[in-house]
């Protein structure tokens, strides 16, 4: 199929936006993930057209079928990223092509068409353009962006789906953390993992999230702030948590993160490497085992461990727990070189740093 690397975007303002005093008031303390903007990006796939109606419509519901492919067999997959509002205030994007190209990745592991890089950095560009009046101007605000493709066709056939939309919505952000961000516990899961060898570990897709689901109710139970998942074959190495990567910073000043495979590739991940190496920092890509974790954080060997994802930047971990381990990592709080990389990372996305990489991409 010959699919446009891009389309026009209809645009049609909403007719009654929220209005200016209610916007100021709900983007000043907008949590995550609770509140969205005016505005939405719609963009129709079929076999035989492939891409066309591409539209920034007013947001609102969607009309479908109730034996439409997704709600059956979960053919859906996801992106996350942020628009900032820089200093001179201008607007921009962190490394966009990155989740483009993990977009169109995790499309092919779901046999779902792939939304052409153009495409998806357009319909970005076309939202925030809408939407920029929602960017929160509060410390460590940011526009949290949301697109998703979903197969749409009426069958309950099991196949690839023949239809699809592509949406964006856009949802305005706090810190995701008030005040820093505080060290989590994890709870180790015993009975689950998050993904196998040659399953969809490596794909954003919402169904990864849904099998997460109960091994967090169950860190919760526990007690604890976060489920971390070992590997499905052996249940010997950490892979991530239901949404982050982990890193672990050893008291020779290297760092460890697990490798690619089952494990979802973070782009906070790539970038924090790249910082790390960046300032002199041996960061091996390696498997480590939950034993081994264990024993470094007891003998001090291990200084400091945390999670990274786009939502939360980077958040400490301060402890760890399961039916059969239970130790502290560090002093319990954030680890220094964990809080000079956060620092780091969150100054060359706000435009406050050299962007030696070319990572941030501004928009207008
Ligand atoms: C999105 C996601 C991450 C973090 O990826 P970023 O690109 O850094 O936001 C990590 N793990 C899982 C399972 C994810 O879905």
């Amino acid at each position: 199929m010959a699919t446009a690397l891009t389309l026009p975007f209809e645009v049609q303002a909403h007719p009654a936006p929220v209005s200016d005093a209610e916007r100021t008031r709900l983007i000043a303390d907008p949590g995550f993930g609770k509140i969205f903007t005016d505005h939405m990006v719609v963009v129709r796939y079929s076999v035989d057209k492939g891409w066309h109606d591409a539209q920034v419509k007013p947001r609102g519901p969607i009309a479908i079928d109730p034996a439409c492919a997704v709600l059956h067999y979960a053919q859906e997959i996801f992106e996350g990223l942020k628009a900032y509002r820089m200093p001179d205030g201008n607007v921009s994007l962190f490394r966009p092509e990155a989740n483009a190209r993990r977009f169109a990745d995790s499309a092919r592991r779901l046999a779902m068409p792939e939304v052409p890089e153009e495409l998806f950095l357009e319909s970005i560009r076309a939202i925030v353009e809408a939407d920029r009046s929602w960017i929160p101007t509060v410390e460590g605000g940011s526009l949290y962006l949301r697109p998703f493709m979903f197969a749409s066709e009426v069958f309950l056939g099991v196949k690839p789906a023949s239809e699809y939309y592509y949406m964006v919505i856009a949802s305005p952000a706090g810190a995701y953390f008030k005040g820093g961000a505080p060290a989590v516990s994890l709870w180790v899961s015993d009975d689950y993992s998050r993904a196998g060898p040659g399953g969809t570990g490596a794909a954003k897709c919402g169904g990864n999230y849904a099998a997460s689901l109960l091994p967090q109710s169950q860190a919760i139970a526990q007690g604890c702030d976060q489920v971390v998942f070992l590997d499905a074959a052996e249940h010997k190495w950490v892979e991530e948590l239901g949404g982050m990567n982990v890193f672990f910073v050893f008291e020779d000043g290297s760092m460890l993160t697990p490798p690619l495979g089952t494990i979802l590739p973070g782009i906070t991940r790539d970038s924090l490497m790249t910082l790390a190496r960046d300032a002199g920092i041996a960061v091996r890509e390696e498997r480590y085992s939950i034993d081994q974790w264990k024993a470094d954080a007891e003998s001090g060997r291990l200084r400091e461990a945390f999670a990274c994802g786009t939502a939360a930047v980077v958040t400490p971990i301060g402890a760890v727990r399961g039916t059969s381990v239970d130790f502290k990592i560090g002093n319990g709080g954030p680890g220094v070189l964990t809080s000079e990389l956060r620092a780091k990372l969150v100054a060359i996305q706000r435009g406050e740093a050299a962007d030696p990489h070319g990572w941030v991409k501004r928009l207008f």
